[in-house]
């Protein structure tokens, strides 16, 4: 983290937590929030002490048992109202995104929307929360299960969905009848402020949503504390890794979501001109820094990866990259500066390791905005596995050309990667495609769809080092994370019948 002098944070906004239904202001240890398309320093952002996220854990605490006791009914009702608050307040919340992430408006619309979905889920929690009953398991004796809230839950997310991927997890786990403390990332901290506030305004009883901002210090506060329950995370595989590991020896039920390489396979017969189309947009939209980016494409033999890598570099010719808010752009720029340059010496490796860089985006210049972190799409062919650029995670507009011999080939590249998170096929052959589906070892697949991102009624997650723990985000995954079953069983015996004592098993023989 960068330290900032104490003067020019003084006059600077400084973004603090929201704590028991009220916001928080703090100056501990401010670190600069930057507008990523002129490079300005907008804000700072307050890195939370451990004693204030002590706070944040100790009115989660205080306000389970009620919320617990909500009727799951009720609960909706809230959800109902915060889903209508947020559409009222969607330009509002999805400006602070471009300010801060720097996507352009119409793709921070389709985050922010994809994340109301998980907030119209919920809404139905009194439907989700039924649990399973049978009569007469035994002589009057009758069995069911429940789910209950596990208590005080915590989130930690990443920068490249401030808005979205907080929403997957704490409108489920509230819903749940848990109560939630999040820790953002640091890089764009205003939308979950503004996200948290209308969580009030819709009625959640203070105390029920608390948001922290913070790094290290936060986080291991809530990995370390035992009156947290559980853990969702998503971010990068180092760092889920880390998570997954102290929160399950401290006890905690913890799903970690990491990072990605997500393969897209083109096969001889594809419509190669919307494949291409749809190659552009899951590579480059949002600068490439989606989790579900396609940021490897194999195409199976060498007639087909020609075709693929001449109509993308044609394409690429007219990629608009610029502001965010200029709604004329397909692309904004990288979230900061650090991320620009690592992306950046990732295009050098390339070079270095021999791939062959067909459109290198290094040095385009944004007019008006030159201090802006952009980086023009690149396009790499002839990558090959051994390549730095191929094995790891780059998070940003580079998109490698790996040619394949077959479809069995293509398919052992995507088994042998560390990484399982998303991947598609592009063909016009059903019998290809569902043997795709079938043997791809990797948590989410598309069939002709460049970006299978669950829709809020289904469960995110990936497999391999993509996902450490058990089930995924949102859906009905959502509902067995958040909860913990609860088997009764209940006999009401005959009134005035003396019972013995039994001493074998019983069982219905
Ligand atoms: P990151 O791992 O750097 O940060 C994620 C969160 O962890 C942030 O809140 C950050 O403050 C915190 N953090 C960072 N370093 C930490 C440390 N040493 N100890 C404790 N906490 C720490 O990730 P990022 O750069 O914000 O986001 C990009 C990454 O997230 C990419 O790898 C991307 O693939 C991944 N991602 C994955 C998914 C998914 O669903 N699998 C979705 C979105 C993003």
């Amino acid at each position: 983290m960068n330290a900032t002098p104490a003067m020019s944070i003084a006059a600077a906004h400084v973004v603090g937590h929201f704590i028991n239904g009220e916001g928080v202001a703090d100056d501990n240890r401010p670190i600069p929030v930057t507008n990523p398309a002129t490079g300005q320093v907008t804000k700072h952002v307050a890195m939370a002490t451990k004693a204030t996220v002590e706070d944040a854990i100790a009115a989660a605490e205080a306000a389970f048992p009620a919320w617990r006791n909500t009727r799951p009914a009720k609960r909706a009702k809230v959800m109902f109202r915060f889903k209508a608050l947020l559409e009222e307040h969607a330009e509002e919340i999805v400006a602070a995104l471009t300010n801060e992430h720097g996507k352009v408006l119409d793709d921070a619309m389709g985050e922010f929307v994809r994340g109301i979905e998980v907030v119209d889920y919920a809404c139905g929690i009194p439907q989700l929360l039924k649990g399973e009953h049978t009569k007469n398991v035994g002589p009057n004796i009758d069995s069911w299960s429940e789910f209950q809230p596990l208590g005080v839950v915590a989130g930690i997310t990443p920068f490249n969905f401030p808005a979205m991927v907080p929403m997957w997890m704490f409108p489920m786990a509230i819903a749940c009848g848990n109560t939630f403390v999040l820790k953002p990332s640091e890089k764009d901290p205003t939308a979950p402020m503004l996200i948290a506030q209308l969580f009030k305004e819709a009625g959640l009883p203070d105390g029920v949503y608390n948001v922290v901002n913070g790094d290290k210090e936060a986080v291991d506060t809530l990995l370390e504390d035992p009156r947290v329950q559980a853990i969702s995370f998503v971010g990068s595989t180092p760092i889920a890794e880390y998570i997954y590991a102290t929160g399950t020896k401290n006890g905690k039920r913890v799903q970690a979501l990491g990072g990605a390489k997500n393969h897209a396979v083109v096969m001889p017969d594809a419509d190669l001109d919307n494949t291409v189309n749809a190659l552009m947009g899951a590579a480059y939209g949002s600068c490439g820094e989606r989790c579900m980016a396609i940021s490897v494409a194999v195409c199976v033999g060498d007639e087909t990866a020609d075709t693929v890598v001449s109509k993308l570099k044609s394409e690429l010719q007219d990629l608009k990259v610029g502001c965010g808010t200029d709604t004329s752009n397909n692309m904004g720029p990288l979230v900061t500066k650090v991320h620009h340059d690592k992306v950046r010496s990732y295009v050098d490796l390339g070079v270095e390791e021999g791939a062959e860089l067909v459109v290198d985006g290094r040095d385009l210049v944004v007019d008006g905005h030159e201090d802006g972190f952009f980086l023009g799409g690149c396009l790499f062919d002839k990558v090959t596995p051994d390549m730095r650029i191929y094995q790891e995670e780059i998070f940003g507009p580079v998109l490698c050309v790996v040619r394949a011999e077959s479809q069995e080939h293509a398919m052992q590249l995507i088994d042998n990667h560390e990484y399982g998170n998303g991947t598609c096929i592009f063909t016009r052959d059903g019998e290809a495609a569902r043997y795709f589906a079938d043997n791809i070892q990797v948590g989410m697949v598309g069939i002709n769809v460049p970006l299978p991102v669950p829709v809020a009624t289904h469960s995110f997650g990936g497999w391999k080092r993509s996902l450490f723990g058990d089930l995924f985000a949102y859906g009905p995954d959502s509902i067995r994370f958040y909860t913990r079953r609860k088997t009764i069983t209940q006999r009401w015996p005959s009134g005035g019948v003396r019972e013995k004592a039994q001493f074998s098993f019983p069982s219905n023989s």
